[in-house]
């Protein structure tokens, strides 16, 4: 089943039981507390919150989400997308846990033909906050589910929270067996590849206040009118539906894995390290097109930086796999293609033109970078290999830093392919002077007396301004 339909089946399912359709937010979200929506709770945070009255009792939508915790893990686990789609259903106020399991168990395993998403209701396993005796009860007696299947666990994985103060509650989440190939039998205490998580339930019942410590909260009391948050992951759905390995080799990221593929003459398949690169490419330019679509540009703060370096990624990825061409020009109409679907606008030709031209002066100026401090590094390390060398300098990675633009990470790892070390501890402690001398020339210039700088004005004069390159001290993450 396609991701498209799994999309509109989810979307139907819950229209036909008295919920509305609420279209996707963008993915920027003006949350304080984010930098991108991050599930499909967040629009609906003021009336979950009480904050504002809801417009509906019911709703249900397929939310756009951008985690950042997640970038390193993609390509790793079989799981997480940077971008990805977050179906749910929504109770304000209305229907609590009976309905909100019997709905889940419903539509995950009734059988295609009836509109259901057609698991097989006995590799499914679910999780319960060890205190929420009722929902055990109600997995047992609604679905049927042998207590084996039903797994207690704590606060760290079953307990969920806004913020504090504010709505709380336990969770109960579903996982899918994908059979003795992928792992050892147990649950998805055991192993998380073998049981996939899908759908994660949230009951919110109580109200968490300030002060307690970490874990040890206060909870203020029951909240007169629970609410039901659900979040169903579309691509994991469509993992287990298309009976693919991993979220990578469905049908919305596929086509641009296998584009990468042919762009850099490599076989998926064929050597691990390769294969984590294609499913980075696949991943990163899909969330690049999400972002800039939404109308995120490439900066050096918040997040355009998230957005920049998504984009870089995907670059070196393409470089990792040996293909040192622009590539996303081939790239980015092949994820275009694929998500125009459930988002027509990327389709408009003024809108995909904008997208492009934006995408394409990134790599441009990224590959710029890379081309000369490229030159730099192999001239040094040449020197050093000369000289019986086998450690960098940290004035070198530093160098290359703050003229070249050149993260930390991308010196390591060209430094470790032509066989030496990087002087991590000197470059720290030039990082560190660096940003102890920005912060004098601030209070120099505050207290009017500009010595810091001065000298350069003639340089200014001279050659005009300069693009700032060190991105890379900036980093944010939501
Ligand atoms: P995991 O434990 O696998 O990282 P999670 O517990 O962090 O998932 P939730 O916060 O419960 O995920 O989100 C609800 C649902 O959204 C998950 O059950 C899953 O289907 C989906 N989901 C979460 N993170 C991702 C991701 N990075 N990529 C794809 N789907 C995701
Ligand atoms: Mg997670
Ligand atoms: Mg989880
Ligand atoms: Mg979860």
């Amino acid at each position: 089943m396609r991701t498209a339909e799994i999309r509109s089946r989810f979307l139907d399912f819950f229209a036909e039981r008295g919920h509305t359709v609420v279209p996707s937010a963008p993915l920027p979200t003006p949350d304080p507390t984010l930098l991108f929506v991050n599930a499909g709770m967040v629009p609906f945070k003021p009336y979950l919150t009480g904050e504002s009255a809801p417009p509906w009792p019911r709703a249900t939508s397929v939310q756009k989400c951008v985690r950042t915790l997640d970038i390193e893990e993609v390509g790793r686990t079989t799981r997480h997308g940077s971008f990805f789609q977050m179906s749910g259903n929504f109770s304000f106020g209305d229907y609590f846990k009976p309905e909100a399991v019997a709905l889940a168990w419903e539509l995950a395993t009734s059988p295609v033909a009836d509109g259901g998403l057609g698991l097989d209701p006995d590799r499914i396993w679910v999780t319960v906050h060890r205190t929420d005796a009722e929902t055990r009860e109600l997995w047992r007696r609604t679905a049927g589910l042998p207590d084996e299947r039903i797994v207690a666990r704590g606060d760290e994985d079953n307990f969920w929270s806004m913020g504090v103060p504010g709505p709380c509650g336990p969770c109960s989440e579903l996982y899918y067996d994908r059979g003795p190939h992928l792992g050892r039998a147990g649950g998805p205490a055991v192993d998380e590849d073998r049981y996939m998580e899908f759908w994660n339930l949230v009951f919110m019942s109580h109200e968490r206040g300030e002060g307690g410590g970490k874990s040890g909260y206060p909870i203020l009391g029951e909240l007169p009118r629970p609410n039901i948050d659900t979040g169903m992951g579309l691509e994991r759905m469509a993992t287990l539906l298309q009976g693919v390995d991993n979220l990578y080799e469905t049908d919305e990221l596929r086509p641009i894995l296998d584009r990468a593929a042919a762009l850099a003459g490599v076989r998926y398949g064929a050597d691990r390290e390769a294969d984590v690169s294609l499913r980075v490419v696949a991943d990163h330019v899909r969330t690049a097109l999400m972002l800039l679509a939404d109308g995120t540009t490439p900066g050096n703060e918040g997040r355009g930086y998230v957005l920049r370096r998504i984009l870089r990624r995907a670059v070196r990825a393409m470089r990792q796999l040996g293909y040192a061409e622009p590539a996303l020009p081939a790239l980015l109409p092949v994820a275009r293609d694929r998500m125009a679907d459930g988002y027509p606008e990327l389709a408009r030709a003024l809108t995909y033109d904008r997208i492009a031209d934006q995408a394409h002066g990134e790599e441009e100026a990224f590959r710029a970078t890379l081309r000369q401090g490229t030159t730099v590094l192999d001239t040094a390390v040449a020197d050093l290999k000369a000289h019986g060398g086998r450690t960098l300098a940290g004035a070198q990675a530093f160098r290359l830093h703050d003229t070249y633009g050149f993260p930390i990470d991308l010196t390591l790892e060209m430094a470790a392919e032509q066989g030496v070390e990087v002087d991590r501890d000197g470059f720290a402690a030039l990082m560190r002077d660096q940003r102890e001398r920005a912060r004098e020339d601030a209070r120099a210039r505050k207290s009017g007396t500009t010595h810091g700088s001065s000298g350069l004005r003639p340089v200014l004069e001279a050659h005009g301004p300069t693009e700032w390159l060190a991105w890379e001290t900036l980093q944010t993450t939501s």
